[in-house]
């Protein structure tokens, strides 16, 4: 008999199976549909021998000390800031937009105060910022919005930026300086040797049973547990009883070309041309030395694997309702991106993992918050 089933050996699923087994000393059967642990994260090396990441691009960013150094338990880092160029007019300019993107593009030569200015002359006032497109026109205008986010946000979700929540463009700041950094947080890092080597080592416990290829569904009743963690698609748990939560999903086009080099940065965008959004070259955010390199390009699409759920109101209500359906359940617990409906980032899904490490200690104990006391994850 197992204490605990987690299903999902993704972030959510494997950060809590180390919590239980190593802080509450509980016996854990960690599953997962997949081949493979580590979830969206799980990178590999390919037949050439190149570290690439199987579901795209995955950098390592967080503002919070406690989740870096929970994952520093696990993993030492390789300093890395990531960068993206989009291709715009057939140019290459920094994304997020910044003072180099509007001069480069425009042939202008303004500083940081002549930007904000230029921006504050196109920006279109709105009263309430409710949309991806209130977003960014509200803050630089039509024309940029048109050339760097709207193509690209069509091609990535199906819908028109209008249809998506604000929370979605607002992901990607505006800057007047010459930063170009792609995120601004504290620490900023990739895994030294890969994501997978550092789940390795966080599931390496003699408390933690680990069953790969396995489905919920094909254990349910075989298999006895006290309780249990849920990291799936919360409308599959419930045989989607009030009808499908909409996720979007992705093809992945890995390949490796001779060529020591490929592109400029990490990420390439694509708002303007091709059908793919992006293509990321690995060696960037490895430090591989190799003759070739391996790229991938990643085409949206609406059936396939959950990986995004789509933030809008109405999938909002959708997911309120399996919500309390989810609040209901004795003895299980949902966490994650799939189970939660959540945006989240991979340091936000650590972060709220450690939060339900604390609630479960509280229920179950009626006890305090066992030796880590998480941030809550940002929304
Ligand atoms: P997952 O990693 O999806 O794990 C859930 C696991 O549950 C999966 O392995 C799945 O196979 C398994 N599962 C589901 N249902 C069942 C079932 N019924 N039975 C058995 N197993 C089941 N975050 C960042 O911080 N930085 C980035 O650069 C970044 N880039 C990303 C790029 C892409 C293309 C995508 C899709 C995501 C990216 N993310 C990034 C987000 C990151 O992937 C997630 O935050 C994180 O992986 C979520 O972890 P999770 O455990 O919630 O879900
Ligand atoms: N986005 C865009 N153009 C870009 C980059 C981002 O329109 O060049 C929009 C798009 O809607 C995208 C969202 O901003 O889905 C968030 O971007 P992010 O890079 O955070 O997406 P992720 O890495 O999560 O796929």
């Amino acid at each position: 008999m197992f204490d605990w089933l987690i299903v999902g050996a993704g972030f959510a699923g494997s950060v809590l199976a180390e919590r239980i087994a190593s802080q509450r000393g509980e016996r854990v059967l960690l599953i997962d549909k997949r081949p493979h642990i580590a979830g969206n994260a799980y990178d590999r090396y390919d037949q050439a021998g190149l570290l690439i990441h199987q579901y795209g691009p995955h950098i390592f960013h967080t503002n919070s000390k406690a989740i870096f150094d929970y994952l520093s338990k696990f993993t030492r880092w390789r300093p890395y800031e990531h960068r993206v160029l989009a291709e715009v007019d057939g140019m290459l300019l920094p994304i997020p937009i910044n003072l180099d993107t509007v001069n480069r593009l425009f042939g202008l030569n303004l500083d940081s105060e002549g930007l904000a200015a230029w921006f504050e002359a196109r920006a279109e006032k709105r009263s309430e910022i409710r949309t991806s497109e209130d977003v960014v026109v509200s803050a630089v205008g039509r024309e940029l919005y048109e050339k760097f986010f709207r193509g690209y946000t069509k091609k990535q979700w199906g819908v028109e930026p209008s249809a998506l929540d604000k929370s979605v463009t607002a992901r990607v700041p505006t800057r007047t300086d010459r930063d170009d950094r792609y995120f601004s947080d504290a620490y900023q890092f990739m895994p030294e040797g890969g994501y997978t080597r550092m789940f390795e080592r966080m599931l390496d416990h003699s408390n933690i049973k680990i069953m790969l290829q396995t489905r919920f569904s094909e254990i349910k009743g075989q298999i006895p547990f006290r309780r249990l963690i849920y990291t799936g698609p919360i409308d599959e748990f419930f045989q989607f009883r009030y009808g499908r939560l909409p996720y979007r999903s992705l093809r992945f086009e890995h390949v490796t070309i001779n060529e020591r080099r490929h592109q400029p940065v990490a990420v390439v965008n694509y708002p303007q041309t091709q059908a793919y959004t992006r293509v990321t070259e690995y060696k960037h955010l490895t430090g591989q030395q190799h003759e070739k390199t391996s790229l991938t390009f990643e085409y949206p699409c609406d059936t396939g694997d959950p990986y995004y759920p789509v933030p809008r109101a109405e999938n909002m209500e959708l997911y309120k309702r399996y919500e309390r359906l989810a609040i209901a359940q004795k003895d299980v617990w949902f966490v994650g991106r799939l189970a939660t409906y959540r945006y989240y980032n991979m340091d936000q899904v650590v972060g709220q993992a450690l939060s339900t490490f604390r609630r479960i200690n509280q229920e179950i104990e009626g006890s305090g918050a066992g030796d880590f006391n998480p941030p809550v994850a940002a929304e």
